[in-house]
């Protein structure tokens, strides 16, 4: 799989704290990966009673203008976006009860959220997106993982770093 270039790192740091290069959507997206993208539309639909289709599923990242249907009507980002900053460390409410709830709902990935935003304040948000771009791969081949990646699927490794079982598709 391509690596993510400079470009695609500065899209990936999401107002939340979450890092969109371990996201399904966009690791599907990235592979054109249509099959993906429509069985996470039927999960995606379910979970949240919206109608959700592939197309909807495309995203290349939160602060880029392309995102899936459930990311561009994002409470967080748009709190975010209306006070004038792109990412919750500049915020001076951090950590407010918005992001409590987001990090600790059924979501597995979400639960780093807090922990990731106070990162990010400390390194900055360029080395913790690399930080993040190093965490995120496979240890034998290499290519980007997701954060429910438990085997690679470019060569079977199994992923140290996903959350289990993805609750958006296989
Ligand atoms: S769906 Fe949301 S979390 Fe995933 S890459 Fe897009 S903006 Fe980021
Ligand atoms: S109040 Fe601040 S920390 Fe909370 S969601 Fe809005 S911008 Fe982010
Ligand atoms: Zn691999």
């Amino acid at each position: 799989m391509a690596k993510y270039s400079r470009k695609d790192l500065d899209n990936f740091a999401a107002a939340c704290g979450l890092y969109c290069g371990a996201c399904e959507a966009r690791i599907a997206s990235g592979k054109n990966d249509l099959k993906q993208l429509e069985l996470m539309a039927q999960r995606i639909s379910i979970l949240t009673g919206m109608s959700v289709t592939a197309k909807d599923m495309h995203c290349e990242g939160c602060q880029s203008d392309i995102r899936t249907l459930h990311c561009r009507a994002c409470d967080i980002r748009n709190c975010c976006f209306s006070k004038g900053f792109t990412h919750c460390s500049q915020c001076e409410e951090f950590p407010c009860q918005r992001l409590k709830d987001f990090n600790s709902d059924a979501f597995p990935h979400h639960h780093e959220v807090l922990k990731n935003i106070q990162r990010a304040r400390e390194i900055g948000i360029n080395a913790w997106l690399e930080e993040q771009n190093q965490r995120w791969r496979c240890p034998k081949c290499d290519s980007n993982v997701s954060w429910y990646t438990e085997k690679c699927p470019e060569c079977g490794a199994k992923s140290p770093t996903g959350f289990g079982p993805s609750p958006f598709g296989e």
